[in-house]
């Protein structure tokens, strides 16, 4: 659906992208993770039509953004929306510059409303709302018209968790409908929730792709255990089976557990 070849682009003294190239297949969601800086919004910019790169190339489905513009569906990462107008003149509108006509226009306005809890907002000033709901406004414009390819740069950003799993569960029943789905964030579960698979950008090109588990199966987990004389810490790709062991072992007191995840930060240090 997404084939993106080798693309570079300059901001002045600044290489934002060197060498960058991704495919995304129908029904596939691919979590675009990477450091501050890295190219990600960069790169989804190109995607867009809206800055366009010094080299390099990019297809839609086999055309260029310009020409497919109208299967895409893009929530950027900054609030984009007219304070004045309601949330539903927003889905109108975008859905109209879509193509969307009346009963096609309503069931699509209706489905992304559900989806990203807006129904009860539907007529208020997008200015007057508060900054999840705006997100949600936002994310609602992406899949208004049911497009065949999902750019989402950081969509749960500030979002309150019922924001959140709403957007999760609408980006896999879209991906399982067969959109294909570039997802940002620097948040790892996110990613492991969508049962995305990885790309990871750094210095504006793409160092690791594949499915979390052969990314992230040689990191491991910490497990640490306070007593009352000490606190022990261990890594272990089985912590459930290392905490058994670390308790078994203890004789003093247990005051707490915890059991830290691998974390984003890990792959990058893995990979770096
Ligand atoms: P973040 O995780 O912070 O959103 P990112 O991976 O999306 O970062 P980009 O926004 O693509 O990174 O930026 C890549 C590089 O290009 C950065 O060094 C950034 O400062 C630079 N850059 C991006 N846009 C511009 C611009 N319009 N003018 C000049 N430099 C830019």
């Amino acid at each position: 659906m997404l084939h993106a070849m080798d693309l570079t682009k300059r901001y002045g003294d600044v290489t934002a992208l060197h060498g960058f190239t991704l495919d995304v297949r129908p029904g596939e969601i691919v979590g675009l993770v990477g450091h501050n800086g890295a190219g990600k919004t960069t790169f989804l910019d190109i995607v867009c039509g809206l800055v366009r790169a010094d080299s390099g190339t990019v297809t839609i489905d086999g055309r260029t953004p310009r020409v497919a513009r109208g299967k895409l569906g893009v929530a950027p990462q900054h609030i984009a929306l007219y304070p004045g107008a309601t949330a539903r003149e927003h889905l109108v509108l975008y859905g109209r510059l879509a193509g969307l006509r009346r009963a096609a226009l309503t069931a699509g306005i209706r489905e992304a409303a559900e989806a990203m809890l807006l129904t009860e907002l539907l007529d208020r000033r997008t200015g007057l709302l508060s900054g999840g709901q705006q997100r949600r406004v936002q994310a609602a414009i992406a899949l208004v018209h049911r497009p065949g390819l999902l750019l989402l740069d950081e969509p749960t950003a500030g979002a309150d968790p019922q924001t959140r799993q709403s957007l999760l569960t609408v980006v896999r029943d879209r991906a399982a409908a067969g959109a294909a789905v570039v997802y940002t964030t620097h948040y790892l579960p996110e990613l492991a929730e969508l049962d995305a698979t990885l790309a990871v950008a750094k210095g504006g090109r793409i160092i690791a792709r594949g499915t979390s588990g052969e990314l992230l199966r040689d990191l491991t987990d910490e497990v640490r255990v306070q007593t009352d004389d000490e606190e022990i810490r261990m890594r272990t790709t089985d912590p459930a089976s290392t905490l058994v062991e670390l308790l078994s072992a203890t004789r003093s007191p247990v005051r707490g557990i915890d059991i830290r995840k691998a974390s984003l930060d890990d792959l990058y240090r893995s990979l770096a």
